[in-house]
């Protein structure tokens, strides 16, 4: 195993590069999933499935399908697994009749199996019910491969303190990070201009402002490239994906505002980019395939052998850019603006984006709503004087609820508001 040092930016970029942090051991690695069941978790337990050799499974978790957690902790003869919903114990015990995995319901038996010891966790529960059991991997020192970026959106200071603390890792799951994270070697902070993260732009990049304020469910769950979950896949139609993840760049490699630049770039191809004083520019490329990125954590610091399709240039033809558009999408430009302010505003962009993503499922508001919902409960938050730094993950807890609590008071006006 490769030593358990935060990989926070000046170490990423020591003077010894990557290479040299090649693990000596051929041990079989202990590995918990948590959010199993996801699209995250589906693409992680397909690399596990190939590679049976070098991991071993120690839990697994889910929100409320037992029978998918039951058939995937039978499949890799997990130790454990837990079920999100308390009232599904019983239904899970007897799914798992006859096993070795032994089994718990509640946010405490997600904690629990996050707690446990596993060598390598993959932190893919979405939300910000994601937290806390990230919070217990990074605890007890971990490796943790992060998806869950409202880990840090929603506490990502305190988050990023408190594994430097615990000597744990963090390796940056999400697609454009880990490209940052795979192109940040290549200089030292001081050298560094900007990082650019790209956005393919999604399935409203070239709508009018009025079509993307009607657009359906059905319109906005159509991507162009990622097959993602429900949620996220709604946040890229508004961009609020992007800004999430320009709100995740700085809490992870420690990049003010002005350090990190949004590309549109259709195709998906080029998923991050670093400028160095020299004016060099290091990019990571591949096909988009959420099983590359996480193949890469998963073998860190070295490198797996991936299920992923080659990159075939010559047949993609053409790679195009656009500068992104915060008129026609204010959720980027609420994000800078959230990053700028800090203190908890952050956590209060997040909230209200899960209370306006239910909302808008739910039939409740139209899609250009939720960015309205937003920017109307971060103003009512910061009238409201509630500026003050996050010192526990119960601080960023009590800020998501009251955050949640704001933007439910305030739907009924904005759902009747058209822009
Ligand atoms: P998903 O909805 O497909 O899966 C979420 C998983 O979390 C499921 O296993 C679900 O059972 C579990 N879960 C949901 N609510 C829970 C709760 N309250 N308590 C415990 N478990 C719960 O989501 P996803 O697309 O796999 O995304 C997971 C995370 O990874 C999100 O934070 C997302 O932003 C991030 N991410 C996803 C992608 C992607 O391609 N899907 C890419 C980058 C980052
Ligand atoms: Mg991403």
């Amino acid at each position: 195993m490769a030593s358990a040092a935060l990989l926070w930016f000046g170490e990423v970029m020591s003077a010894v590069p990557l290479r040299n942090t090649k693990s000596a051991a051929s041990a079989v690695r202990s590995v918990s999933v948590l959010g199993a069941t996801g699209s995250i978790g589906d693409s992680t337990m397909d690399l596990l499935r190939g590679a049976r050799d070098r991991f071993r499974v120690e839990a697994l978790t889910a929100n409320s399908n037992v029978q998918a957690l039951a058939k995937l902790a039978r499949e890799f003869g997990a130790r454990f697994a837990a079920i999100a919903d308390p009232a599904r114990l019983g239904e899970l015990k007897e799914a798992l009749a006859g096993t070795r995995t032994e089994c718990g319901a509640g946010e405490s038996a997600v904690i629990e199996a996050a707690a446990r010891p596993a060598d390598w966790v993959m932190a893919a529960v979405s939300g910000a019910a994601g937290l806390k059991p990230a919070l217990a991997a990074v605890d007890r020192g971990a490796t943790v491969a992060l998806a869950n970026k409202e880990c840090l959106v929603c506490a990502g200071d305190f988050f990023m303190q408190r594994a430097m603390k615990a000597g744990a890792c963090i390796l940056p799951a999400d697609s454009e990070h880990n490209a940052l994270f795979q192109a940040l070697g290549s200089g030292n902070r001081d050298e560094l201009v900007r990082v650019i993260i790209t956005a393919s732009g999604g399935p409203f990049r070239t709508w009018d402002p009025a079509d993307i304020e009607q657009a359906t469910l059905a319109q906005a769950l159509k991507h162009p490239n990622w097959s993602m979950g429900q949620k996220i896949t709604i946040d890229s139609a508004s961009m609020m994906n992007k800004g999430l993840e320009v709100i995740e760049a700085s809490y992870l490699f420690g990049l003010t505002p002005d350090e990190i630049d949004v590309l549109v770039h259709p195709q998906s191809i080029v998923h991050g980019m670093v400028e160095f004083a020299d004016r060099s520019v290091v990019a990571q490329l591949g096909t988009p395939d959420m099983r590359i990125p996480i193949a890469h954590c998963l073998g860190w610091p070295d490198r797996i052998k991936g299920p992923s399709a080659k990159l075939d240039l010559a047949k993609v033809g053409q790679l195009t850019f656009e500068a992104p558009d915060f008129a026609r999408f204010p959720a980027l430009r609420l994000a800078y603006d959230s990053l700028r302010t800090g203190f908890g505003a952050t956590t209060v962009y997040n909230a209200a984006n899960e209370i306006a993503v239910a909302a808008f499922i739910g039939g409740k508001i139209r899609f250009g709503a939720i960015a309205r919902l937003v920017e109307a409960t971060l103003d009512a938050w910061i009238r409201a004087s509630n500026l003050s730094p996050l010192k526990s993950a119960d601080d960023a807890i009590a800020i998501d609820h009251n955050a949640r609590n704001v933007a439910a008071t305030l739907l009924p006006q904005i759902a009747l508001k058209a822009s």
